[in-house]
């Protein structure tokens, strides 16, 4: 601003001159010296210097010189002799007496014989200049004001989320994981803090529960087994011959290995219900793997006079799951089959595609499972009465359907009493 401030001057200036200029063209020397003291007059000798010069520098009219002490006239008349070598310049003063800048132009008028000097104080220029900078630095100061007292608001509204989550987490502290944030209205990153707090609260609470679903297993389904192999040691004690001792103990190891496998198919299903262990993922046709199961299990279900079929897709269909994952879910079904069927009874494992799925179905002509135990089987250590003096713990299902649930698909089961069984499982197909 303050540089177009001196440009507006240097117009004015300017256009004194060329007018200056033009009246010596129209009317002559003696015109002109009378308009520049009229001028002078006009515009009050301390408001405008004018000095008219010969090209040789002799003056020819010029503003009281004691009215304007400030002004160096030697200097005066050097920027004159290079304004009459045709060096027009303007200059600003900072005069000492008076508080405005002066600014001098100096031009040669009458195609070069004369010299004139014009100076003006930026009075009114800097005048102007200082209510800007006043103006400028009062809006400043206010929308500093006012940004500070909105951010001030806002940095409360969000604290004010903050402090609902530390709140919960405190609660959570004192009296259990149930707590959670209250959503409010305080802006879209506290509100996403707030939801992450919270569904990482429901995993914790979600990982807490399996925890304890382990450890109530381990009270109550582990104290029969228990109590059974403490029993045969028992009476293992009272026996007097040796071949009775060995009898016992080989039970007792039975016994033992029975309630390893337990253990570890308890810890495993509690594994894949976290997810805490990711297990490695590849393209897999489970086709193949079908068949592959097919071929194993083919001499179980011969040797107790069932039949065993086989029906796959005729092309590949791929899913992306971890391979020992799909060969432990087969064969858990095809286990079961085997075990719940008569002999002369069939087994279809069948293998196809439909809608962006794979779907493994086992179907038996066994025992099948009334309609009252079909929502219960999955349950661990649920096994239905009919089937109790089959071997087993009742852990199978609970564990496939645990690994088909980390799989992203589904399991259902059809059943009808003394007629068989169908479980169906359908996996998400690999996106390509
Ligand atoms: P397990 O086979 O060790 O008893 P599972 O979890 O695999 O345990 O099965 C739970 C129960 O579901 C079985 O005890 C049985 O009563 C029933 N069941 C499972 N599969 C079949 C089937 N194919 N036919 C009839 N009953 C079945």
């Amino acid at each position: 601003m303050a540089v177009d401030l001196v440009h507006i001057v240097d117009r004015d200036l300017l256009a004194a001159i060329n007018k200056v200029d033009q009246e010596f063209h129209k009317e002559g020397l003696i015109q002109v010296k009378s308009d520049i003291r009229e001028g002078i007059e006009e515009e009050g000798i301390n408001r405008v210097f004018y000095r008219l010069l010969t090209s040789n520098l002799n003056i020819v009219v010029t503003s009281d010189p004691l009215k304007w002490p400030c002004l160096n006239f030697p200097v005066l008349s050097q920027w004159a002799s290079m304004a009459a070598g045709n060096h027009s310049n303007y200059h600003t003063l900072f005069p000492n007496d008076r508080p405005y800048k002066i600014r001098i132009l100096t031009q040669v008028v009458d195609d070069g014989k004369y010299v004139v000097q014009i100076g003006k104080p930026m009075k009114d220029e800097e005048e102007l200049a200082k209510v800007y900078s006043k103006v400028f630095l009062g809006s400043v100061f206010i929308l500093l004001l006012c940004g500070i007292i909105l951010s001030w608001i806002e940095a409360q509204k969000a604290m004010k989320g903050v402090r609902r989550v530390t709140t919960t987490a405190r609660n959570i502290g004192q009296d259990g994981i149930d707590h959670r944030v209250e959503l409010g209205h305080e802006g879209e990153e506290i509100e996403d803090l707030a939801e992450t707090f919270n569904h990482m609260l429901d995993r914790i609470e979600q990982l807490m529960m399996g925890l304890k679903d382990v450890t109530n297993n381990i009270a109550h389904d582990l104290r029969t087994p228990l109590t059974r192999i403490r029993g045969l040691a028992e009476s293992t004690l009272g026996k007097k011959d040796i071949e009775g001792y060995q009898e016992s103990t080989g039970i007792i190891v039975e016994e033992c290995d029975r309630l390893n496998q337990m253990i570890n198919t308890m810890l495993e299903i509690a594994e894949v219900d976290a997810g805490l262990k990711k297990p490695e993922e590849t393209s897999v046709d489970i086709v193949s793997l079908g068949q592959q199961a097919y071929e194993i299990f083919l001499p179980v279900a011969e040797d107790k006079g069932i039949n065993l079929e086989f029906k796959g897709s005729s092309h590949p269909i791929i899913v992306l799951a971890n391979t020992a994952r799909l060969q432990r879910i087969i064969a858990n079904l095809l286990d079961n089959a085997i075990k719940f069927t008569e002999s002369n009874g069939i087994i279809r494992l069948e293998i196809k595609e439909a809608q962006n799925e794979a779907i493994i179905s086992v179907k038996d002509t066994g025992i099948g499972i009334a309609s009252k135990d079909q929502p219960r089987i999955f349950e661990k250590f649920y096994r239905v009465e009919s089937s109790r003096s089959t071997p087993g713990h009742g852990l199978g299902l609970s564990f496939v359907k645990s690994m088909v649930l980390s799989m992203g698909g589904s399991i259902t089961v059809d059943s009808l009493l003394s007629q068989g069984t169908t479980f169906s499982i359908n996996i998400p197909l690999k996106s390509l």
